[in-house]
């Protein structure tokens, strides 16, 4: 299997039903880069990343994840879908991290690191165990393997379900709004995660309103409007510098 950790997408467009929510986007991420999505609300920045992942499909153009067709590819005549297969298997390199934590309610935190490894990879438990125990540790929650969801913060849920994530030793990760549900105080011990991933050499694409953490972490901004990259560059000069005027009009709102 090859280690290859970019995205590419050309002319990916997604509606639902009548709505066309992704027109004609474009990405290419390389291997490493910190890529963070910005735009209001109904933009289709969760769509993307959905997209990116394999839990919707795209209606057209081209996605290249991990240097491969993702789970169909097109000639000029036709969409075809690779097999299911090889699509679950293309998933386990990409994870995701959503706002709303999404742990297994019903399984400790060690279990839910577990789950993936075990279940879809048939890794050995004592082996899975001991890496979920190091995860655990690398994202500063040793000795919480024991917890249930419910008896853990906010804070600490996410960078369970980082690590959860992490587990799968995907390429790519993605996160979507990581922090938006989090009481104020916890949003710095999750970003502090994600800074140490990102200096790992992660492929990382992160949508979020931390513009703190786009200036300082991220290494291309992209801002999306209404289906659209409208904007996309170095995220520093982005965040000084914006070319467009939607763009203007955003940052104003939210720096
Ligand atoms: P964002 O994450 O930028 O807020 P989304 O990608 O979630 O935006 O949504 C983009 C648009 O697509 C919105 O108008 C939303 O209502 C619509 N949408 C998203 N998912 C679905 C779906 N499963 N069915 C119908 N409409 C959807
Ligand atoms: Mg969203």
């Amino acid at each position: 299997m090859s280690n290859d950790g970019t995205i590419l997408a050309q002319k990916i467009r997604k509606s639902f039903g009548p709505k066309t929510v992704l027109k004609d986007i474009n990405l290419e991420i390389a291997s490493g880069e910190i890529c963070c999505i910005i735009g209001p609300s109904g933009s289709g920045k969760s769509t993307i990343l959905r997209c990116i992942n394999g839990l919707e499909t795209v209606d057209s153009g081209v996605l290249k994840v991990n240097g491969e067709d993702f789970g169909y590819y097109e000639t000029d005549t036709a969409y075809h879908a690779l097999p299911p297969k090889k699509l679950a298997e293309q998933r386990t390199r990409v994870g995701m991290v959503f706002q709303s934590f999404n742990l297994f309610p019903n399984m400790t935190a060690q279990e839910n690191i577990m789950s993936g490894p075990v279940l879809v990879k048939g890794q050995d438990k004592k082996q899975a165990g001991k890496r979920a125990h190091e995860l655990l540790a690398s994202v500063g929650l040793a000795g919480f393997g024991d917890y249930y969801p419910a008896q853990l913060s906010g804070g600490q849920q996410q960078r369970v379900a980082i690590a959860r994530s992490l587990a799968m030793d995907p390429e790519i990760m993605l996160f979507d709004e990581p922090t938006s549900a989090l009481d104020p105080e916890k949003v710095g011990e999750v970003l502090a995660v994600m800074k140490q991933l990102a200096k790992k050499g992660m492929t990382m694409v992160v949508v979020t309103h931390e513009m703190g953490f786009a200036r300082e972490v991220a290494d291309s901004l992209i801002f999306m409007d209404d289906g659209y990259v409208v904007e996309r560059g170095d995220a520093r000069e982005v965040l000084s510098n914006p070319q467009e005027a939607r763009t203007q009009a955003f940052l104003e709102q939210v720096l």
